[in-house]
C-alpha cells in the first residue's frame, strides 16, 4: 500500500493503475476510521482493481461553531485499517495542498442541500460539494463508495456528479450499526457511557416509524410524533420522514420514504436515517 499526501503523486500512481486496465473504487473519509468506513473500503476492494482511500478533514464543511479542530484524528491506526481492508493507496492531504490560500472558487448545490442538515448546518453542503468534486478531479473515472449513515450527503453528490458530468458512479453502502443498534460515527467516541445510552434513542425511533408502516399507519405526523417522544436527547435538530429523491417532507407514507434525525447529546451531535415503506431502487 502506498500513501501519499501529494496531489501530483496520487495522480500519477492512479494513472499507473488505469494504465494496467485496473478499474478505480474510491473511498473518501475524514478518518478516524471504524467499522463503518471498513466496511467500504472492503466493497471497493472487491469490486475494483485499485483502491483509493481519502483521509482529509475538509476544513469547508464545518461551520465556526463546529468540531473542526478537535475532530478526532487517529491516523496511523486508520493507516493500518486501510492497509487489512485492502486499500492500494491513501491519499492524506493537509489543508494546504486542498485548498491553497489563494483559490476562490465554490460550489453551491440548490434543492436537496436546503432541509434538515441544511438547515442546522449552513454551508456544511457546498463544503462537502466542493471537496468531492476536488478529489473526483484528482481521482479521476472511479466507482466512489459512501455511506447511507450520511443519507442527505449521498443525494448532494449525487446532484454534484450529475450536474458536472463527473465520470464518476456513486455506489451506496448500508450503514453499519453496533450489535445495540447504534450506527458507527467516529464522533461515537466522544460519548460518555449514559451518553451512548441515550444516543441509541435515535435509532429506536427510527425503527419506531418503520414498525408502525408495517402496521399500516400511512400518516407522517403520527408516525413523528410516536417517534419523537421516544427520543431522549438533549436537543433534536431535526426528526422527519421525506421524500428520498426530493428530500421534501411527505405527508402520507406510499412507497420508500427517508426516516431521518439529528439530536445532539452534551456536547455531541449525531445523526441517523433509515428507509422504511419499501427498498429503494
Ligand atoms: P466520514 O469519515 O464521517 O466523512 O465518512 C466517510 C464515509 O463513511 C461516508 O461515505 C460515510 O457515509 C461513511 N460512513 C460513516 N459511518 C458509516 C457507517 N456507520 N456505516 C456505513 N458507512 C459509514
Amino acid at each position: 500500500m502506498n500513501a501519499t499526501g501529494k496531489i501530483s503523486e496520487t495522480r500519477k500512481l492512479i494513472d499507473a493503475a488505469r494504465h494496467e486496465g485496473l478499474r478505480v473504487g474510491f473511498v473518501p473519509t475524514m478518518g478516524a476510521l471504524h467499522a463503518g468506513h471498513v466496511s467500504l473500503i472492503e466493497r471497493a476492494r472487491a469490486e475494483n482493481g485499485f483502491v483509493v482511500v481519502s483521509i482529509f478533514v475538509n476544513p469547508t464543511q464545518f461551520g465556526a461553531n463546529e468540531d473542526l479542530s478537535k475532530y478526532p484524528r487517529t491516523f496511523a491506526d486508520d493507516l493500518e485499517a486501510c492497509m487489512a481492508a485492502g486499500a492500494d493507496l491513501v491519499f492524506h492531504p493537509d489543508a494546504d495542498e486542498m485548498y491553497p490560500p489563494d483559490a476562490t472558487t465554490t460550489i453551491h448545490v440548490a434543492g436537496v442541500t436546503e432541509p434538515m442538515e441544511g438547515e442546522h448546518r449552513p454551508g456544511h453542503f457546498d463544503g462537502v460539494a466542493l471537496v468531492c468534486a476536488k478529489l473526483f478531479n484528482i481521482v479521476g473515472a472511479c466507482s466512489a463508495y459512501f455511506g447511507e449513515k450520511d443519507a442527505q450527503q449521498v443525494r448532494v453528490i449525487e446532484r454534484v456528479v450529475m450536474d458536472l458530468d463527473l465520470p464518476v458512479e456513486v455506489v451506496r453502502c448500508e450503514t453499519v450499526r453496533d450489535q445495540d443498534g447504534l450506527a458507527l460515527s467516529s464522533r461515537n467516541r466522544y460519548l460518555s457511557g449514559d451518553e451512548r445510552k441515550r444516543a441509541l434513542s435515535l435509532s429506536r425511533a427510527l425503527r419506531s416509524v418503520e414498525s408502525g408502516v408495517a402496521n399500516g399507519q400511512r400518516s407522517a405526523s403520527v408516525l413523528l410524533d410516536e417517534a419523537r417522544q421516544l427520543l431522549d436527547a438533549d436537543a433534536v435538530d431535526y426528526f422527519e420522514i421525506v421524500d428520498p429523491t426530493t428530500l421534501a417532507c411527505v405527508e402520507t407514507v406510499n412507497g420508500p420514504v427517508l426516516v431521518c434525525g439529528a439530536i445532539r447529546i452534551g456536547a455531541t451531535r449525531l445523526i441517523d436515517n433509515i428507509t422504511v415503506g419499501g427498498r429503494l431502487t
